[in-house]
């Protein structure tokens, strides 16, 4: 059951008429006093203070310090004791405080023309003692609107000028963000250009007096493995390292130099004309005050490290932009990240280290460029076991078409695309497509397999593994049909999380190879450990194999490991009839080289490779000895 409740609310609004306006009456005839009060009550005036010298209209006016509008008006009358009335008048009605208290002041006569009229600036209005009773009335509605008007004014004004200044306050705070950093409160880069453009700016001020022993330099200071502890510490503990890492170098700095934030962990000191070797001695404190300098979080203490980029230029040494010094000094630091962090760097166009930063640089567009308009494409190399001359599985090598058609090989962009970070995107291309060309053959060809290179950085991607494994799910091919090939350099570098991502692809089916084996370390011993299908001995000891002795022993050796390790060994690089039979004859599983076919855009007719494939390969050798039983 449901119970409805009415309710009956009866509201009753009380209208209340009389006005709030506080009158103070400074009149000592009391005959006057009464005559005023009853022409304003007529006029639902009621709340009247009264006073009856000077002193005392400034006593009841303090308590209204609060409210001063509630003040309506003063009447007083010129004879009123200790009051200069001219001087109450004034003190009432200034603008500035915002009190305009009007006045009536009453008085036996008006002596002058002014008597007669309002003076409006300072609400003041001359009665003669004889006023007609509706004068007052009308006097006193009228002053108190005015009063009112004015005092509203005067709070819009007021309030606007608040605004104003919040908006000033504002804009001040936005323009002194848009020129520091918001972590740190350092300038930022714009600012930091800025600054430098003043210099250029002075420089070639022909008549500003200069020396040329000086210079101006930029160090471009960037930390070492900033991103490590931020995944390790999270980012709160990042800033914190931020901070400290700067008033660090201030402290280090003795107030030299212009501090900026360029990026991230990317900081910019601007040293403004000061001797060359000054700036030396400032960039070697900083990487030692680092060095010695311990980061702690909880128990740990993390030895934190810089690599810092040196450019300078003076008048006689110029630059055309700021721009261009930032870049050189990144350039610089960028070298001493190569060289493995903890150094100082100074730019030199002549230095080799520049020039092939500057080679670096040239291929960053070219690489994004050939990502987003296809000029990337694969060509396949046949890897063939040796014992039966069988097309074991083609290595995929990438190829890049330059815009006048001519065809650009890996070595040339690949090791730029590994320093500028762009081999990710290469690597990922590679591993698509080539599934997308396995998935496109028709069925008589599902048995052909490819072997894949991977960079080691592609490793330290999370989205390798489920995107090969979704390209596999998504196309029906079998994980067997793939190998990756990974360096033995980059597999050391970063062994445990390669070992790592290497067994959870090997889950899919996918097969493993150690390339380049032996042109690094050549280290048997993690090799025991490392879980890859097929090793690939480098080709430097394989060209030369049926000549050189040495290669012969070196060969022979690794072949015996690794055989031991129960892998299987490939020579790559393979260019003569004589070498396959060394090769077959140490136990070489796999060949590949250019005696078996180029890398070439089609895959072989057939699936066994026969002598006189090789013969029609290459034409010199008319003998050639495959297949081998
Ligand atoms: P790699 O993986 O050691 O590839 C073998 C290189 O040796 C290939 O050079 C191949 O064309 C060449 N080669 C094959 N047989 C012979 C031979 O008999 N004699 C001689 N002198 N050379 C032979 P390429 O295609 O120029 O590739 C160079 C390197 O670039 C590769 O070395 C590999 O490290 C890298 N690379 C190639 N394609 C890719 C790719 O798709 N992704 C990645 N990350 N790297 C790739
Ligand atoms: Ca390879
Ligand atoms: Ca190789």
């Amino acid at each position: 059951k449901y119970y409805i409740w009415l309710c009956y609310l009866e509201i009753v609004v009380l209208f209340d008429s009389q006005k709030q306006e506080v009158i103070i009456i400074a009149v000592t005839d009391k005959v006057a006093v009464a005559k005023i009060i009853e022409e304003l009550q007529k006029n639902d005036f009621y709340h009247f203070k009264f006073a009856v010298n000077g002193a005392e209209i400034y006593k009841i006016t303090r308590t209204y310090y609060e409210n001063p509008d509630s003040i309506g008006l003063i009447i007083v009358s010129e004879d009123l004791p200790d009051c200069q009335i001219k001087e109450l008048c004034l003190s009432f009605s200034h603008d500035d405080g915002g009190v305009f208290i009007p006045v009536i002041v009453l008085q036996k006569e008006l002596y002058s023309d002014d008597d007669r009229k309002l003076d409006s600036r300072h609400l003041i209005y001359h009665l003669k003692e004889h006023y007609s009773p509706i004068e007052m009335q009308i006097t006193a509605d009228f002053l108190i609107c005015l009063k009112n008007e004015k005092y509203l004014r005067y709070k819009q004004q007021k309030r606007l000028l608040t605004e104003l200044a919040e908006r000033k306050l504002i804009d001040a705070k936005l323009q002194y963000l848009s020129a520091h950093d918001q972590l740190t409160g350092l300038l930022n880069r714009s600012s930091l250009e800025q600054h430098i453009q003043l210099t250029l700016n002075r420089n070639s001020n022909r008549s500003f007096s200069q020396d040329s022993s000086l210079y101006s330099t930029l160090l471009f200071i960037d930390l070492d493995r900033f991103s490590l502890l931020n995944e390790l510490e999270g980012f709160d503990a990042g800033d914190r390292l931020l901070i400290e890492i700067i008033s660090l170098i201030r402290s280090s700095l003795n107030n030299t130099g212009l501090f900026a934030r360029i990026d991230s962990d990317k900081f910019g000191l601007y040293l403004e004309n000061i001797p060359l070797k000054q700036a030396t001695i400032l960039s070697d404190n900083i990487k030692i005050a680092l060095d010695n300098f311990r980061f702690v979080i909880g128990t740990i203490a993390y030895n934190i490290t810089t690599s810092i980029g040196f450019s300078s230029f003076n008048f006689i040494n110029p630059i055309q932009h700021p721009q261009e010094l930032i870049s050189q000094a990144h350039q610089a630091c960028c070298i001493a990240k190569t060289y493995g962090g903890n150094t100082v760097w100074k730019y030199d166009i002549e230095d080799s280290a520049v020039k092939k930063r500057h080679r670096d640089i040239y291929w960053v567009p070219i690489i994004r460029d050939a990502l987003i308009k296809k000029n990337f494409f694969l060509v396949f190399q046949p890897v063939v076991n040796l014992n039966n001359g069988e097309v074991s599985h083609y290595e995929v090598l990438i190829r890049l078409r330059d815009t006048d058609g001519t065809v650009i090989g890996p070595s040339e962009f690949i090791p730029a695309a590994e320093r500028m970070g762009l081999i990710h995107g290469i690597d990922l291309w590679v591993v698509e497509s080539a599934i997308d060309y396995l998935a496109a053959l028709p069925i008589d060809r599902s048995h052909i397999a490819l072997a894949i290179n991977l960079s080691s950085v592609a490793f330290k991607d999370a989205s390798l593994l489920p995107m090969i494994k979704q390209k596999l799910e998504m196309t029906g091919i079998r994980g067997e049909r793939l190998t990756f090939e990974i360096t033995e350099t980059a597999a050391v570098e970063n062994y445990e999380e390669i070992r790592s991502m290497i067994n959870h692809i090997r889950a899919l089916g996918c097969r493993f190879a150690l390339d380049d084996f032996g042109a690094g370390f050549c280290s048997f011993n993690y090799l025991k450990n490392f879980p890859v299908d097929y090793v690939k001995i480098d080709g430097q000891f394989i060209q030369n194999l049926a000549k050189d002795e040495t290669d012969q022993m070196l060969v022979l050796a690794m072949q015996q490991i690794v055989k031991k390790m129960g892998k299987k060994t490939i020579a790559e690089f393979v260019e003569c009839p004589k070498t396959i039979k060394i090769l077959r004859d140490m136990g070489i599983n796999y060949g590949q080289g250019y005696i078996f076919g180029k890398p070439s855009e089609h895959l072989l007719e057939r699936n066994v490779i026969q002598s006189e494939d090789i013969t029609a390969i290459n034409p010199e050798f008319s003998n050639a000895i495959l297949p081998i039983q």
